[in-house]
């Protein structure tokens, strides 16, 4: 009987456990987690707004309930007090890493670390409750905000800026956020593409809901519109509905509304700019479309000021000790799912998700690259079968001086952010700090 470690209980790891056990009518598996909680990116990373998208847990939760699963929590794997990759590997038969993309892309312009400027990342944890984010004051004296890029997650952070405290009080963002966002004295967000809006990266749903939000005006410019040589008509459907909304949009008359939302294209950028000792203002270099999709400067600048800046440009894997890693790529090598070391296939370790194919995709798209590894995984079995390893790693576990935090101790925090909920006078409530968390998992 194999024995399988899956790292990470984001969607990759939950669709790789769940075709594990579809796939091998016997094999036990251990997903380990970081956090006390399980998830991953659907509990820390899809907006608190979107609760059809959040009620997948319910399909993720059904399979860390299986009888042949195990949710471990609170299991640091590599890095400082982490139990060591090459420590993991003897414990099970096979170990597939499913961590995810952990960090963000840079930009790499000056002004990038002022004071007021932060990845989308960073504002995304701190609404979403992660325990490692921090209240930086992110809306302290803002006004105007500038998110840089036009990928959902940009479309994700320029709605809950925005998002007034009865739309955001029925869903289960933690108090201070909810807190900050409605007394927020912002009014503008201005949404920037360095390309052209054929080749904006949001979806059509994200983005007419931009066009719903109540007291929330949505502009966009009719040169921006007429500079993309594109024809509509010539479009893949999904770039061909977005254009289509933007010029709906770029027609209509200018409201009243109290807040808006300001779509931009072809602007590159350059430089933040520093007031008062933080950010000021983002100095873009006008872009032209050339003929194949991409773009080049045009030597006109054009300097938007704003008090908060949003990095939104995508997310990036981080490298884990013990492991081979692509730094051009963010990823780790492998070949159908089996890791590559030195270019050669190392069989007992597995990726699957961002960290093996990059931050793209809906999480849907995790399903068929889970299945694609668990397929190569259950091919080496018979040879992986014969190693020895432990009736029960988490003996091993706690000898490395690691407690994990069983399911249970999920389900006590899910209770104990049921009942902040009820004291509230709201329904769940997000617990935002790991004293909370780990208090809420003990408690017997
Ligand atoms: P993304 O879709 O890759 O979008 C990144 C954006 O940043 C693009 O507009 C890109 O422009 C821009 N960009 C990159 N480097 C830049 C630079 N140096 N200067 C200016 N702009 C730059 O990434 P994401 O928004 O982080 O989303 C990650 C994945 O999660 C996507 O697959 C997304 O669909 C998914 N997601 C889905 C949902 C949902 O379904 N509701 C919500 C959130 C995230 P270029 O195109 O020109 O490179």
């Amino acid at each position: 009987m194999l024995r399988v470690a899956v790292i990470g209980s984001g969607p990759s790891g939950c669709y790789t456990a769940q075709s594990l056990i579809q796939l091998d009518p016997e094999v036990r598996v251990d997903v380990l987690d970081r956090l006390p909680c399980p998830y991953g990116l659907v509990r820390y990373g899809v907006a608190p707004d979107h609760e059809k998208i959040k009620s997948l847990q319910g399909s993720l939760r059904t399979v860390l309930e299986h009888e042949r699963v195990r949710f471990l929590g609170g299991v640091r794997v590599g890095g400082p007090g982490g139990l060591p990759v090459q420590h993991l590997r003897g414990l099970y038969h096979a170990v597939v890493y499913c961590v995810g993309a952990a960090t963000d892309r840079r930009l790499g312009i000056p002004g990038e670390e002022l004071p007021g400027s932060w990845s989308a990342t960073e504002f995304v944890s701190w609404y979403s409750a992660h325990p490692d984010a921090a209240d930086a004051g992110f809306l302290r004296g803002v006004r105007t905000a500038v998110v840089i890029g036009v990928g959902n997650v940009a479309v994700d952070v320029t709605r809950m800026l925005v998002r007034g405290a009865a739309e955001l009080r029925p869903t289960d963002i933690p108090q201070a956020a909810l807190d900050t966002l409605a007394a927020s004295g912002l009014t503008e967000v201005h949404m920037v593409g360095r390309r052209g809006p054929a080749q904006a990266r949001f979806t059509t749903k994200e983005l007419r809901e931009l066009g719903a939000l109540p007291g929330t005006e949505v502009t966009v410019d009719e040169a921006d519109l007429a500079l993309d040589p594109a024809d509509p008509g010539a479009l893949p459907a999904g770039p061909r509905r977005n254009v289509e909304v933007l010029r709906a949009w770029a027609a209509r008359p200018a409201t009243t509304a109290t807040r808006r939302i300001r779509l931009r294209f072809f602007l590159r950028p350059v430089e933040l700019l520093e007031d008062g000792g933080r950010v000021g203002a983002v100095r873009f270099e006008r872009t032209a479309p050339d003929a194949s999709g991409g773009v080049t400067g045009t030597g006109r600048y054009e300097d938007v000021p704003a008090q908060l800046v949003l990095r939104s440009v995508g997310y990036r894997g981080v490298p884990l000790e013990g492991l081979p890693f692509d730094p051009a790529s963010g990823t780790i090598p492998h070949q159908e799912g089996r890791v590559l070391r030195d270019g050669v296939p190392s069989p007992g370790e597995y990726v699957a998700g961002w960290i093996k194919r990059g931050p793209t995709g809906v999480i849907g798209t995790n399903r068929p690259c889970a299945k694609e590894t668990v397929t190569t995984l259950l091919a080496d079995a018979p040879a992986l079968g014969r190693a020895k390893v432990p009736e029960d790693p988490v003996a091993a576990l706690r000898a490395a001086g690691i407690q994990p935090v069983p399911w249970d101790g999920w389900l006590a925090i899910e209770r104990a952010e049921a009942e902040l909920g009820a004291r509230l006078g709201r329904s769940v409530v997000k617990l935002a700090d790991w004293d909370a968390l780990l208090g809420a998992a003990r408690v017997p």
